[in-house]
């Protein structure tokens, strides 16, 4: 059981681990070893304070060099989904893993694609977030992967040892390198919908295919789909000064909480969402002792 799980490797989860360390928490963080990419695209950055004009390269090993040096390792799962236990938090990671924690920090930026038409409504029945959660319900069956990511290429190559047919619709730039076997699909999903047991994806091009199941893969997952319950505004998670939401042990920082994304809005969160959970966790156990 660890005290916080913060999911995200940008400034905001990575701030949140540093001062929850310096409050001598047990701290789990979740996302790229590298850091988040949108550290590193930074060009030239002017306002970040006491480090001026610094590129996003240097900024990103300045990071990486901060958390080393309080020995926190980041795990590479992406968080699929997370389950509120009452008193602590159960968090399912895309490896099929399973991780507990007495708080969150969710600070998992923001996403440039929306949610498809329908996706929300069927998620979990006939549309999966996890390959290595949910291949087994498809083995044998005709499943779809919408991959928004690169990153996400082997968990379609792992469907395509488990299923009868995978049809794959790359919506990321870079060149697919996925087995030869997998049905690719050059077109742009719309919407998704259910009929008669099946998972049809429409898409802009006017066609409709029909799968038992479709796996949509994406490097981040929308707020609200990620930890359900979770109260939104639009995209963003809602959050008071303190940075708690509206779930008890739940808390939000980032870009994930709103305009303007900012390297250093980002951090400053980070830090708040931390001081609040490690306050959250001492009242908690000061109750018990009670
Ligand atoms: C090209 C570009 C240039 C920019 N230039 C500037 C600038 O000059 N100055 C400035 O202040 N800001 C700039 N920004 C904005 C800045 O990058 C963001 O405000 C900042 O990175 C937000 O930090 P964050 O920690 O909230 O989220 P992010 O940096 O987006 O990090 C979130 C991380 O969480 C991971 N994640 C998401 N979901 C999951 C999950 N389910 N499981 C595991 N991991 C997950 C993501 O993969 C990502 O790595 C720029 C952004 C871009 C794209």
């Amino acid at each position: 059981m660890f005290d916080i799980a913060i999911i995200g490797t940008g400034p905001a989860g990575l701030e949140a681990a540093i001062t929850s360390r310096i409050r001598n928490k047990n701290v789990i963080i979740f996302g790229n070893r590298n850091l988040s990419e949108k550290i590193e695209r930074g060009h030239l950055i002017k306002n970040y304070l006491g480090i001026p004009d610094v590129s996003g390269k240097d900024l990103r090993d300045r990071f990486m060099n901060h958390l080393n040096s309080f020995g926190q390792q980041i795990t590479e799962d992406r968080i699929t989904a997370v389950y509120s236990m009452g008193d602590y938090f159960s968090l399912q990671g895309s490896s099929g893993a399973f991780y507990d924690a007495q708080t969150i920090i969710l600070a998992s930026g923001v996403s440039a694609e929306k949610p498809l038409k329908g996706e929300q409504e069927f998620l979990g029945n006939g549309v999966s977030y996890c390959a290595t959660c949910d291949a087994p319900l498809y083995r044998n069956k005709d499943v779809a992967v919408l991959c928004y990511s690169k990153h996400e290429e082997s968990e379609a190559d792992f469907l395509n040892e488990v299923c009868s047919s995978v049809s794959f619709f790359k919506l990321y730039k870079e060149e697919a390198e996925i087995s030869d076997s997998i049905v690719r699909i050059e077109e742009t999903p719309e919407e998704i919908k259910r009929a008669d047991y099946k998972t049809i994806v429409s898409t802009k091009e006017g066609n409709e295919y029909s799968f038992d199941g479709i796996f949509v893969l994406r490097n981040s997952i929308a707020p609200s789909n990620l930890v359900p319950g979770l109260k939104t505004d639009g995209s963003h998670v809602s959050c008071d000064r303190n940075m708690k939401t509206n779930i008890d042990g739940c808390f939000a920082c980032g870009d994930v909480t709103g305009l303007p994304y900012q390297y250093i809005k980002a951090a400053g969160e980070g830090n708040i969402a931390a001081l609040s959970a490690c306050a959250y966790i001492d009242s908690k156990s000061r109750q018990k002792d009670k």
